[in-house]
């Protein structure tokens, strides 16, 4: 039997396929990947003992400090050549901060990822299990009955995927085969844009953020800070860019502990996302584990 933690690992080390370029109709073909370090997992228990409602004070109700311009930004950070890239960078959070688990789920949009994973939606509905929705520019065009809907139920908090789902580069690296922002100014735009969208669905959208592909270098992740979001990846990668079977869903998310924040998607009908959810979602809740959306599960904020 392998470990938790090689599981783990190993299904880490599997591409964000879901959140880079659409999958070929039945695929399920993981796409290679640079093995990032993701889920370090080492410190997580397998449960908590009691479920307890969360504080009714989210953290994103917190004051948001003005957003710096771009020439602003452009003058802080001109001239800064990164070290890393990847999916676990200095700046991003990839843990919570609280003994509860964080489920988020990105909408990629764009062509071939603009679906909507009604069944996975109501599986969380049925358990009334919070998550937290990180929503692309895109997706939330292609979808804003769905986005209005979502805005409106307490159980789900909305994030920031985006403006057009690109890996938030300072010069142009690349992730899955796409082409990362190239300049401050493209990742300037990538980070404020979608803020006009969510915020016309919700008052407070959280000010978490995580790009196309998850992939970041840590000038951008600082840039991201820089302008008010907090860059947050995942500590469990829960389905494999949706290319998980179910029965690889209820494996990996079925192995997270407190503090975990787990990675999936909701743009994916048909894939092995929902069907792994439904089935595990009871099994954590049976365990006594605890779920919140970011802001309630005290991700901090600076
Ligand atoms: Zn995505």
């Amino acid at each position: 039997m392998p470990t938790r933690r090689s599981v783990l690992v190993a299904f880490s080390a599997l591409a964000l396929g879901g959140c880079s370029a659409p999958a070929p109709s039945g695929s399920a073909s993981p796409v290679a990947a640079s093995a990032a370090p993701v889920a370090d997992d080492a410190a997580a228990d397998t449960a908590v003992d009691v479920v307890t409602t969360p504080p009714t004070v989210p953290a994103h109700a917190s004051p948001t400090p003005p957003r710096p311009t771009l020439e602003q930004v452009q003058a802080r950070f001109g001239g800064r050549a990164p070290k890393t890239w990847g999916l676990d960078v200095p700046g991003v959070a990839t843990r919570s901060g609280a003994g509860t688990v964080a489920l988020t789920f990105d909408a990629c949009g764009g062509t071939g990822g603009n679906g909507v994973d009604g069944w996975l939606i109501s599986a969380l509905r049925k358990n009334k299990v919070p998550a937290t929705l990180f929503l692309n520019a895109r997706w939330i065009a292609a979808n804003p009955g769905t986005s209005a809907e979502l805005a409106a139920d307490p159980l789900f908090e909305l994030a920031d995927h985006g403006t057009a789902h690109r890996p938030l580069s300072v010069n142009g690296r690349s992730a899955y085969g796409i082409a990362g922002t190239a300049s401050l100014a493209a990742v300037y735009e990538e980070l404020v844009s979608n803020r006009a969208h969510l915020e016309a669905l919700v008052p407070k959208p959280g000010r978490w953020y995580r790009p196309g592909t998850a992939y970041y270098d840590e000038v951008s992740a600082e840039v991201t800070r820089a302008v008010g979001l907090v860059p947050v990846n995942f500590s469990v990668n829960g389905d494999g860019g949706a290319t998980f079977s179910a029965s690889q869903v209820v494996t990996a998310v079925g192995a997270v502990g407190p503090g975990d924040i787990v990675i999936s998607h909701m743009n994916r009908p048909g894939s092995g996302t929902a069907p792994g959810y439904e089935a595990v979602l009871p099994r954590l809740l049976d365990r006594g584990v605890t779920f919140a959306t970011l802001s309630k599960a005290g991700l901090a904020l600076a």
